[in-house]
C-alpha cells in the first residue's frame, strides 16, 4: 500500500474468490490479526469490480461438459466462479477506505468476517447434507441392502452429522450476540466455529460411508453418450439394473449425484472455504471460557481457592450421595 493524499494504491492478490468476477464491488479485508510490522497490508476498502489495474483469473470448472445433467448433476448446474483477484496499483479514494494500516483491528475485522461466514457455510452445508444422507438412504434402497447391519450403522451416522450440524446453525443464530457500540448482531462466534469445524472434519467420513454403500459403480459408471446409445442402452439396463422395480436410469442418475458430491471441488470447498479447520480450532480455543470450566471442576473437586465465578460460586455445594 502507498499513501496519497486522496487515497491509497494498492498492489497484491488475494486467491480463490468466490464469484468475484461477477460482482459489481470488491470488499476487501484482512484474513488474519497483524503485527505492526505487517501495518502496509493492513487495509480494507470497497472498490467497483471493473476499477483499472483489477484482473481476475477463474478457476478452472472440474466439470468439462456444459448441459450435460446426466452425468454431471450438481457440476452442470452450479459453477461458483473461485477467482486469484489480482490488484496491480489501484487507487482507492480516501471515502472507500475503511481500514489504512491501522494493523491492531486488522484481527477485529478478520473475526467479524469469520463469525458471519462460519455461519454461512454452514447453511449451505446443512442442505447440501440433507442431499447426503437421501442419497445414501435411496442408494442402499435402489441396491437392495437397505436392512444391511451396517447400512443402518452408516444411515444413523449420516442423520447424527446432518441434523447436528443443522442444529447447530440454528444455535448460532438463536444465541446470536449484539455489539454494545454498533448495535449490530452477529451469529454466536463459538457456535458458529463450532459448526463449521464440525461439519468440515467430518465431510470425508460421510461421503467415505455414501460411496460405500453406492459400490465401485460411483468411479466406473457408463456416460449418458453411451445410455443414449440404442445398441448399448438394452445391455446397460440389463446388467447395471437396479433391484426389481427401480429403472436403471433412476440408479444411474443416483450414481452420477454421488460421484458429484465426492469430487475433488466439493471436499475441498468443505475444507477450506471459510477458513482451514486449524483457524476455527484457534477461534474456538480462545473464545473458550475457561475460567468457567475451571470453577466447574474445582465445585465438583471441592477446591476452595478463594476463586469467584459468577455461575458455579452461586451454586450450593457439590451435592453429597445420599
Ligand atoms: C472453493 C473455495 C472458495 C473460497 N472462497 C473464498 C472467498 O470467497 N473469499 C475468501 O476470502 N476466501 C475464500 N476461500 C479461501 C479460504 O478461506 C482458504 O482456502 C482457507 O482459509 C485456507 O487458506 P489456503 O487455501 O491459503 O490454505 P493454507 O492456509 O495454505 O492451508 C494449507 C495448510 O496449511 C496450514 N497452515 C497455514 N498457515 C499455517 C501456519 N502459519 N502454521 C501452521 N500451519 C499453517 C493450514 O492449517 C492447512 O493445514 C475459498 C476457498 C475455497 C477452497
Amino acid at each position: 500500500m502507498d499513501e496519497r493524499p486522496d487515497g491509497i494504491v494498492v498492489r497484491g492478490a488475494k486467491a480463490h474468490i468466490s464469484e468475484a468476477p461477477l460482482s459489481n464491488e470488491l470488499v476487501v479485508v484482512p484474513c488474519r490479526a497483524m503485527r505492526e510490522d505487517d501495518k502496509a497490508y493492513a487495509v480494507s476498502f470497497g472498490i467497483q469490480a471493473n476499477a483499472p489495474g483489477i484482473t481476475f483469473i477463474s478457476a478452472e470448472p472440474e466439470m468439462k461438459e456444459a448441459g450435460n445433467f446426466f452425468d454431471y448433476p450438481l457440476s452442470a448446474s452450479v459453477y461458483i466462479n473461485d477467482a486469484l483477484v489480482i490488484f496491480d496499483d489501484v487507487f482507492i479514494p480516501n471515502e472507500r477506505i475503511f481500514l489504512k494500516g491501522e494493523w491492531q483491528f486488522a484481527g477485529h475485522i478478520a473475526h467479524m468476517f469469520g463469525n458471519f461466514h462460519r455461519l454461512s457455510a454452514e447453511t449451505y452445508k446443512a442442505a447440501e447434507l440433507e442431499m447426503v444422507a437421501g442419497a445414501a438412504a435411496l442408494m442402499a434402497e435402489y441396491n437392495g441392502i437397505a436392512k444391511a447391519g451396517h447400512v443402518r450403522d452408516k444411515l444413523t451416522w449420516l442423520t447424527y452429522y446432518t441434523e447436528a450440524v443443522e442444529i447447530l446453525g440454528l444455535a448460532a443464530c438463536e444465541h446470536s450476540v449484539s455489539d454494545p457500540d454498533s448495535g449490530l448482531a452477529y451469529p454466536n462466534p463459538m457456535h458458529a466455529n463450532i459448526a463449521k469445524l464440525f461439519f468440515a472434519d467430518n465431510w470425508h467420513q460421510a461421503i467415505k460411508y455414501v460411496q460405500d454403500i453406492a459400490g465401485g459403480i460411483v468411479a466406473t459408471a457408463p456416460s449418458a453418450a453411451d445410455w443414449d446409445n440404442p445398441e448399448l442402452r438394452p445391455l446397460i439396463e440389463k446388467y447395471l439394473g437396479a433391484k426389481l422395480g427401480v429403472p436403471t436410469e433412476h440408479r444411474l442418475r443416483l450414481i452420477k449425484l454421488i460421484r458429484d458430491l465426492g469430487s475433488s471441488y466439493e471436499d475441498v470447498i468443505t475444507l477450506h472455504a471459510e477458513g482451514s479447520l486449524a483457524a476455527q480450532r484457534l477461534s474456538i480455543l480462545e473464545l473458550a471460557d475457561f475460567d468457567r470450566y475451571k470453577a466447574a471442576a474445582k465445585r465438583a473437586a471441592r477446591i476452595a481457592d478463594g476463586s469467584y465465578d459468577a455461575i458455579y460460586s452461586e451454586l450450593p455445594e457439590f451435592p453429597p450421595r445420599v
